[in-house]
């Protein structure tokens, strides 16, 4: 971008144009309707500048130009024939540090005007950057032709407005409101000149807007990798007026949320107080909703794996929030199919457990049926009890060699897996520095994980395999025994 576009407000501010022909009158024109306090400086005048100056529209000074004339201004343009003149207003105005420009030479000015599409309140403002009048000016034709001619009594009906709105509604409702309002009946019918009909609609779709509730999507994110959220999630999150998300949904995730939708983050930071941090999500879902807002509430992975979606749709139902669970694919299913690991197989396992690793003191856990053979157990937040968990497993008769892996940050791009057995994986991971988020993965079947290096193989086997053939090998397929 060469040049920045702006609108400035110069309502009462003093402006200089020095010249005093038809060019500099097209420009006070302009000036004139900003509301600036103009200037003229040339030793003639054009007859309707001299009109304008007596009615007190301008002030003209009949003298040469001298660069004190620019002191305290706030805009300086210069439009004489010659060439020399308009470099000294230049060379002033750049020395004093105030905006100017030099009729048809962008080389001499600071700022250039743009062709203007005028619907005031409404402005469009088209440049080239100085390259190209003409082609600008052919651009705002066209705009100009877009554009309906009541543009700006909508814009003046809006504006009119938006204290009431701004009043009843609350800031993440105001937006999709007025999109409403604008792009609907109220404003086809400002358009149309029928502001008596436009008014009363404004009126009921306000009131309206006022007494509905809104609704809670509770969506599960994945584990990570944005291509594996469902399309239903991805199509909740663009409607969503205000987003809720925890810690473990990626960047990559919030990203597909609606551009202009509140993003909040209600993460539950480790060692925070989960209980106030649980009750001020509570609170939110609910007062959002109540205003009348489309509320999702992105969690890692599935809501109801571990993600205390159980709790969050009593609350809701509690207090008469409509709502929608959109499941998503939990972090047990993400690391294994990233980590090559079948949960369950033919000959290695019958049955699968997802566990809660970090809180084992409560003996919920029956860890004898965990040790059975055939068996896989998918501990969640486990990673800093690594040791526990092993001590647990072997005390209930599981043999030492029962092979464990751990799936870091499984489906992202920094994904990492380690592998050992239960009597090793806690010293590996420690030596390896394992960190949250990850999964341990115990049963025969974890000895099918697939180191990094393995994946990349295998990644780079399928790709050759689908690769076009090369020429030598075209050659060698075609060419004649
Ligand atoms: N509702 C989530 C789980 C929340 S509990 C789900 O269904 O996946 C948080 C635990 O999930 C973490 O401690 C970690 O064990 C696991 N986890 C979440 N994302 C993960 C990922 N990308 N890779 C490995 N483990 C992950």
């Amino acid at each position: 971008m060469d040049y920045l576009p702006i609108f400035i407000q110069l309502r009462g501010e003093p402006a200089v144009v020095v010249g005093g022909g038809h060019v500099a009158l097209r420009k006070v024109d302009l000036l004139l309707k900003a509301g600036a306090r103009i200037t003229v400086i040339a030793p003639k005048l054009h007859e309707e500048l001299r009109a304008l100056a007596v009615r007190g529209q301008l002030d003209y000074l009949a003298r040469e130009f001298q660069p004190h004339h620019l002191d305290g201004v706030g805009l300086a343009i210069a439009a004489t024939d010659s060439r020399e003149v308009n470099a000294a207003v230049s060379a002033a105005a750049r020395a004093r540090r105030v905006p100017v420009n030099v009729v048809d030479d962008p080389e001499l000015s600071t700022f250039i005007f743009p062709a203007i599409v005028d619907r005031s309140p409404v402005l469009v403002a088209v440049g080239s950057s100085g390259q190209s009048p003409v082609l600008a000016r052919r651009v705002r034709q066209q705009i100009e032709t877009l554009l309906p001619a009541r543009l700006g009594a909508l814009a003046r009906f809006v504006g009119d407005r938006r204290e009431d709105v701004q009043k009843s509604l609350a800031p993440a409702q105001r937006r999709p409101f007025w999109e409403r309002i604008i792009g609907g009946f109220v404003g086809s019918r400002v358009l149309a000149g029928d502001e008596k009909r436009a008014r009363k609609a404004f009126d009921d779709a306000l009131s309206a807007s006022q007494q509905s509730t809104g609704e809670v999507y509770l969506i599960g994110a994945g584990p990570g990798d944005p291509d594996l959220l469902t399309l239903r999630a991805v199509q909740l999150l663009q409607q969503a007026d205000v987003v809720l998300y925890d810690r473990l949904v990626s960047d990559a995730v919030l990203d597909r949320a609606r551009r202009d939708a509140e993003r909040i983050f209600v993460g539950k930071e480790p060692g925070g107080d989960h209980h106030k941090t649980q009750q001020r999500i509570h609170d939110l879902l609910v007062q959002y909703a109540k205003r009348g807002l489309r509320v999702a509430r992105l969690k890692g992975g599935d809501p109801f794996i571990f993600g205390r979606g159980g709790e969050e749709i009593e609350v809701l139902a509690e207090n008469g929030i409509p709502y929608v669970v959109v499941p998503g694919i939990t972090a047990a299913l993400g690391a294994a199919a990233a980590a090559g690991i079948p949960l369950t197989h033919r000959r290695l396992a019958q049955s699968v457990t997802f566990a809660a690793g970090h809180a084992l003191d409560d003996e919920s856990l029956d860890w004898r049926s965990l040790t059975q053979p055939h068996h896989t157990v998918v501990f969640y937040m486990g990673v800093s009890q690594l040791p526990r968990i092993a001590a647990k497993l072997l005390e209930a008769g599981a043999s030492p060699v029962l092979p464990a892996a751990l799936v870091e940050r499984g489906s992202l791009a920094e994904q990492r897996v380690v592998r050992g057995s239960i009597s090793t994986i806690a010293q590996i991971a420690q030596d390896e520095k394992v960190e949250p988020p990850a999964l341990l993965i115990v049963g025969e079947v974890a000895s099918l994980a697939k180191a990094e290096n393995e994946l990349l193989a295998v990644a780079d086997e399928a790709r050759r395999a689908h690769a076009p053939l090369s020429n030598t090998e075209i050659a060698a397929v075609g060419s004649p025994p």
